[in-house]
């Protein structure tokens, strides 16, 4: 914690400072998290000690709930779950993820005081809960989670009174990390990072926080290294000047940004993107081309036209039918294309539907375009160092160079590599995957400018035994946000 201090921001409470000059990639912090779980609907499908989502996994024969890659797995989880366990099974079943995770919090809280990590920037008592803030409807589950957790609360562990275990939901509904698996792609669960809740949020941020899983492939479990989050330097920040990061997605028009601030984290956003509404008018404007610019008739027109059809395209694909998907996609484009700005928002996430799609259906080629116009787009929109324009350069990379377009997939291989050498890191599973990437499309990128017959045989030889594939089934929503609502 020797990067930064606490301090008084002005207007927005307490926030971190740097103590010294920071740069592109450098860990500001780095933390091991009170505690996490895994969210309910996932909790047969990634391990409860290390979050990798896993084909196979093993039951605990106690509680028959928490399931694990392994026996070393389970071992190096059981520090977590020991108390929880015996809980489950004297109350029957198993209670929801928000009374498991203020549970844990508790028990962790019971063993070591409420110190929150080994460097102590604040305490679990100290934290915002906004429950004054909460409305009507969320007060109401709150009630019934709290009603629910007493029921659960073993009667040996120490009790408490109502009022703080209040504050205990407060604090996980407003400050719970998101916690993605291996890869980055979706979010399996939630955990508490006291420290980074003190991180204050900047929709054009100066940092990045990503989740490391740690290294859990040692076989004896006291070798693991922890699961911890990483506060990452996007450029330069000087000394004393605020660490900050987004707790949304940039890819939304300012007054939208505002009111999921808003309404998740209970303020108002003034930063300079918002104020100045900068961007707004590339996400949601016409296409501009030299002389001809469509009336705003016609770009209201086709918006409303493309939210009807991400609509229906969302429903086919919860429903898995993904020729509908494509079919769907390509009509709304060839409305959107003549008249939306090539940044317009609806029309990056219909390209990007329809290209990862596509690469699910194995028909590459056509998904690499898409993918392309789509990464042209962010790059105008995000940050150069943004983590969710690094890993839709990587897919982009990736479908080409399952479509043999290699020179273009090696190239777009190697900029996402710059980019999440920044944003996670060399030692994360991502860019370590990338750097195999990035030598394999090297080697065969020499290959193809020697000899194209050659390489075209051996691409096919190795498409057979699909050696990376990246492609995995269109999972419904990419994280977007940082910390968690219900
Ligand atoms: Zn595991
Ligand atoms: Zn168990
Ligand atoms: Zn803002």
């Amino acid at each position: 914690m020797e990067n930064v201090q606490v301090f008084d921001s002005p207007g927005k409470g307490r926030g971190l400072r740097a103590t010294r000059e920071l740069w592109a990639g450098d860990i500001v912090f780095s933390e091991p998290g009170l505690a996490a779980i895994v969210f309910d609907n996932m909790a047969d499908h990634v391990c409860h000690s290390c979050f990798r989502r896993q084909q196979k996994l093993h039951r605990c024969a106690q509680c028959k709930f928490a399931q694990y890659c392994d026996r070393t797995c389970q071992r190096a989880g059981w520090n977590e779950h020991k108390l929880e366990c015996g809980a489950i099974k004297t109350y029957g079943k198993v209670p929801n993820e928000n009374i498991r995770l203020a549970a844990r919090l508790l028990w962790r809280v019971e063993k070591e005081g409420d110190e929150v990590s080994d460097v102590k920037l604040t305490t679990l008592d100290n934290l915002e809960d906004h429950v004054a803030d909460m409305p009507e409807d969320d007060l109401k589950e709150l009630k019934v989670d709290i009603h629910n957790f007493l029921d659960f609360w073993p009667r040996n562990s120490k009790q408490h009174n109502v009022d703080y275990i209040s504050h205990i939901f407060g604090v996980i509904n407003c400050n719970g990390f998101m916690v993605s698996d291996q890869r980055g792609l979706q979010a399996v669960g939630v955990g508490l990072f006291p420290n980074l809740c003190l991180v204050n949020h900047n929709c054009w941020p100066n940092c990045t926080v990503i989740l490391n899983h740690g290294n859990q492939s040692a076989v004896n479990s006291m070798f693991h290294s922890q699961r911890r989050i990483e506060l990452r330097s996007l450029g330069k920040i000087s000394e004393g000047e605020e660490v900050m990061v987004a707790y949304v997605d940039f890819l939304n028009v300012s007054s939208e940004r505002q009111r999921l601030l808003k309404q998740q984290y209970f303020f108002d956003c003034t930063c300079t993107h918002c104020e100045g509404h900068i961007k707004d008018d590339a996400m949601m404007g016409g296409l501009e081309e030299e002389g001809s610019k469509p009336s705003e008739e016609q770009v209201k027109e086709v918006t409303e036209f493309s939210l009807q059809m991400l609509e229906k395209m969302e429903k086919a694909r919860l429903d898995a039918k993904y020729h509908e998907v494509v079919k769907l996609c390509r009509e709304c484009l060839k409305k959107q294309e003549p008249v939306l700005a090539d940044t317009h928002l609806y029309m990056l996430r219909v390209l990007s539907v329809l290209s990862e799609v596509l690469s699910y259906l194995q028909f590459f080629e056509e998904a690499a375009g898409y993918a392309r116009k789509m990464v042209d787009g962010y790059s105008k929109l995000y940050h150069p160092n943004n983590a969710q324009l690094g890993m839709a350069t990587m897919r982009g990379g990736v479908t080409h160079w399952h479509a043999g377009l290699i020179e273009v997939g090696h190239g777009m291989i190697c900029k996402a590599y710059a980019i999440l050498l920044i944003t996670h890191g060399n030692t994360h599973p991502i860019a370590k995957d990338l750097e195999a990437m990035r030598m394999q499309t090297e080697m065969e990128l020499r290959m193809f400018q020697q000899n194209e017959y050659v390489y075209h045989s051996m691409r096919e030889a190795a498409l057979k035994n699909q050696p990376m594939n990246m492609m995995a089934e269109p999972v419904a929503e990419n994280i977007k946000s940082l910390f968690r609502k219900q």
